[in-house]
């Protein structure tokens, strides 16, 4: 019986501690984005034929007064629910145009910035106004939206701003694909530019005949149907061959480079890094 007790007050002191703790990361979530501390960072993604540098893929990181870099797997999900998150994306997307801006006046050629964007800001009626107070220039980004957004209600909502998007000139990429359980078929009726297979399915096809098999499959259907494929998580240089060989049109991955804040990734760019290493 005391054992007991004393489990009880082993959780509940636990839980304690992790409700204060996540109300502490909450407060300091708020006063991190009135404090600018949410900052962008960039992973190049290259073409599999030219190896030339074709897209960049925009990633939030939080400045942490105290704890310094953190990645979005620590902050994400309690930005979504405070409610934050599609705050979050907008920060990232003007962060993304004010880059733009200062690659072209260093003259430094950078080409088009893919940004996530959260299903509750492809939900809002106000996405398509706010995105043209931006004036974003066509075809220099795109946003990356995981399947799942596909499949809820308000699909009318979402079609509507689908749609808007693309008359904006910015191109439309389906993310982490092969983790939910939507139809191919389905979503590349949507007609995106692009089909990000996700590094679960990417990073075991060295060894495991199933996933291949999956990728090239993914790949063919994608490419009969004039949708591109990205490769995520092409982690060696043997990953790079295979997806390659298999038929992906770009790849990003820590085989070339790493997500880099702007001053690396510009420093990378202006020494003429516009070829992955072979
Ligand atoms: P994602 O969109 O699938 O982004 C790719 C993630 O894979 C990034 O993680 C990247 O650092 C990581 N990655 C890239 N290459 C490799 C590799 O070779 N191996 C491995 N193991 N990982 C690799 P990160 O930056 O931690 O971001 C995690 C997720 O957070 C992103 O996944 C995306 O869903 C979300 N996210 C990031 N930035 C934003 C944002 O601004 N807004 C929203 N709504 N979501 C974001
Ligand atoms: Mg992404
Ligand atoms: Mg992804
Ligand atoms: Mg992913």
């Amino acid at each position: 019986k005391a054992m007991g007790r004393n489990r009880y007050e082993f959780f509940t002191q636990n839980l304690q501690a992790e409700i204060i703790s996540h109300k502490r990361t909450a407060d300091d979530l708020l006063a991190g984005i009135e404090n600018h501390e949410f900052v962008t960072w960039y992973q190049p993604q290259f073409d599999a034929q030219t190896n030339l540098l074709t897209g960049v893929e925009a990633l939030v990181r939080w400045n942490h007064p105290h704890l310094g870099i953190l990645a979005p797997d620590r902050f994400l999900k309690i930005a979504e629910d405070l409610n934050v998150a599609a705050t979050m994306d907008q920060i990232v997307l003007e962060t993304v145009l004010r880059d733009q801006a200062r690659w072209a006046e260093m003259g430094i050629e950078v080409p088009r910035v893919s940004v996530n964007v959260s299903s509750r800001r492809l939900h809002d009626e106000n996405l398509i106004d706010s995105l043209k107070a931006l004036q974003i220039r066509r075809n220099r980004i795109s946003f990356e939206l995981v399947e799942s957004i596909f499949l809820d209600e308000h699909e009318d909502i979402v079609a509507g701003n689908l749609e808007e998007i693309r008359k904006l000139g910015i191109d439309i990429e389906i993310d982490d694909f092969g983790t939910g359980h939507t139809s191919i078929v389905g979503l590349l009726k949507l007609k995106p530019q692009r089909l990000k297979i996700d590094r679960q399915l990417v990073m075991p096809i060295l060894h495991s005949p199933q996933e291949r098999a999956l990728v090239r499959s993914i790949i063919d259907i994608a490419r009969s149907l004039g949708v591109e494929t990205v490769a995520e998580g092409v982690e060696t240089m043997q990953h790079a061959a295979l997806v390659r060989e298999l038929g992906c049109d770009l790849l990003q991955g820590y085989a070339f480079a790493r997500p880099l804040p702007f001053a690396d990734f510009t420093q990378a760019a202006r020494s003429g890094w516009t070829r992955a290493a072979a």
